[in-house]
């Protein structure tokens, strides 16, 4: 063999742990290189997807409790429960994610490493591992799996006391009273509103215009009254934040003004226990030596790849977080995977799918795929949707959910699905059956010809389809030319 390994993957997070299964079935040489010491699994299992799950899965539970079964004190749940024992389990949940990914690649036969890896030409990685010591590696191709890490903010620094981030907000020992989460995206949502579910009063700080302005409107309203609902108040684009420690009072002073205020030049203070900063994600591609041998980044340094993944220096692949958008792990599980089928499948035509969905795993939920009512109408569809609002459907009922909306954009001429959003319990597995239809190029119609079972959240397909479809109807289409 001409190199060590057929591939070397830089990074063991979804995106080079899926490319490494991947390539081991084609009964490839793979080597899997990762800076951390204890931890396989990269921020998918260490401290992003599945920890933050596990906190919000629990404050879930303590809400549906509570909401089912008042309190008639109304103790808020920070006075009842222990941040240790709500988050006794994610450590064991750790722990067996951990093991299992270890056991996963050592069945396959991938040969692991632990240390920095960069490279040093197109197929040469050096990796230093913890005691300096340095080690090279040949390979046909390599793929750079190397994930990302939130911006350094401007005007405060993260102590992972006063001012925690995604990771150290984890390790709290206590549920706070009150909380000021500093973010413009998802994660800044799913925290607050776990957070909230416990009690916690919050104020999210967006430096932006429009909080989660890719939200589809209907969606984006019931959000908002969920929010107005749970005291959540969403401050939108501050700027020059400032945090301090008030001795005397025992808070933490957030202080901030606002672009295009009214009054110029205000300055506003929030009093909080916590601070969570939630800062933009860049990619950890500083000192992979991708200048040197060429490898293209955009200007923030996520890596420049093809439809399979393929950097601008032929061999060498990029996956997950360190190459961009959407920056989730289930993207990244597909990346790692087209990575490897275009690395060593003949005439590979495995690709990313046009529509993925999107999950905010937020109390509630919210999950989507495909055009918004305004997109599809903007790009000429003749456009038209069907809703169906929990409260309407019997597992609403059952399961005391009064909060929920499903929506499906259709497009009128054909009855094809055009989008599907949704918010409300069990959205985020809610939106595969959508998206099977949609994928498979089905119409709104699937949801009435089939059976459902009774009850279920699914039942939301199939009012919403008997929603868009009577307003067909009502606009002047007989009845018996719709259901043809
Ligand atoms: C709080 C939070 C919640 C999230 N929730 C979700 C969710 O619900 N659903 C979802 O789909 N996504 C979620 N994500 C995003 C998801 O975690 C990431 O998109 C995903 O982990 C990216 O995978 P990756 O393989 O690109 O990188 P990572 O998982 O970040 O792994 C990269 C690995 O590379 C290693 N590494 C870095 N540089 C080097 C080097 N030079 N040499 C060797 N090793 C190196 C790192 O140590 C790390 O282990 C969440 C993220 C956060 C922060």
């Amino acid at each position: 063999m001409k190199y060590d390994y057929d591939v070397i993957i830089i990074g063991s997070g979804p995106a080079g742990f899926s490319c490494a299964m991947q390539s081991s079935k084609f009964d490839k040489k793979v080597l899997v290189v990762e800076a951390n010491q204890e931890h396989l699994g990269g921020a998918w299992i260490n401290s992003g997807t599945v920890p933050s799950k596990a906190l919000r899965e629990t404050s879930r539970i303590i809400q549906r409790y509570q909401n089912q079964f008042p309190d008639e004190a109304k103790e808020k749940p920070y006075a009842k429960y222990l941040m240790g024992d709500l988050l006794s389990y994610k450590d064991q949940i750790l722990e067996s994610k951990n093991k299992k990914v270890e056991k996963d690649l050592s069945k396959n036969e991938v040969d692991t490493y632990r240390g920095y890896g960069k490279l040093l030409d197109k197929n040469t990685v050096e990796v230093k591992n913890w005691e300096g010591e340095k080690k090279k590696f040949t390979a046909e191709y390599i793929l750079l799996a190397t994930g990302s890490h939130s911006k350094v903010p401007e005007g405060f620094e993260v102590d992972h006391d006063v001012v925690l981030d995604d990771n150290s907000v984890l390790s709290l020992t206590h549920i706070p009273r009150r909380l000021v989460v500093i973010g413009s995206g998802i994660n800044a949502l799913e925290f607050a509103t776990t957070f909230s579910s416990l009690g916690t009063r919050i104020t999210i700080l967006s430096y932006t215009s429009k909080f989660l302005p890719f939200l589809d409107g209907d969606i984006a309203a019931e959000l908002n009254k969920v929010l107005t609902e749970s005291s959540i108040e969403v401050i939108q684009q501050v700027r020059d934040l400032a945090i301090s420690v008030n001795d005397l009072r025992g808070t933490v002073e957030v202080m901030h003004s606002i672009k295009n205020d009214k009054e110029k030049g205000r300055k506003y203070v929030l009093e909080t226990e916590h601070v969570l900063y939630l800062g933009k994600k860049l990619p950890n591609t500083a000192g992979l030596g991708l200048e040197e041998i060429g490898v293209k980044t955009d200007k923030e340094g996520f890596i420049e790849t093809d439809a399979t993944f393929k950097t601008s220096v032929g061999n060498i692949f990029a996956a997950g977080d360190a190459a961009g958008f959407p920056r989730l792990a289930s993207a990244s599980f597909s990346q790692g995977r087209i990575a490897s089928c275009e690395m060593f499948q003949d005439d590979n035509t495995l690709k990313m799918p046009e529509q993925i969905p999107f999950a905010i795993y937020s109390i509630p939920e919210i999950s989507n795929i495909g055009l918004t009512q305004k997109k599809a109408v903007e790009k000429g569809f003749n456009a038209a949707v069907g809703r169906a609002f929990y409260k309407n459907i019997t597992q609403g009922d059952v399961s005391n959910q009064k909060v929920g909306l499903l929506k499906i954009v259709f497009n009128q001429d054909d009855f094809k699905i055009l989008g599907i959003h949704i918010i409300g319990e069990r959205a985020s597995d809610l939106i595969h059956l959508g998206q099977a239809v949609m994928n498979l190029g089905g119409d709104i119609r699937y949801f009435i010809d089939h059976v459902l079972n009774y009850p279920t959240y699914s039942e939301a397909y199939r009012i919403a389809a008997f929603n868009g479809i009577n307003f067909v109807h009502k606009a002047g289409v007989k009845y018996k030319k719709i259901l043809k």
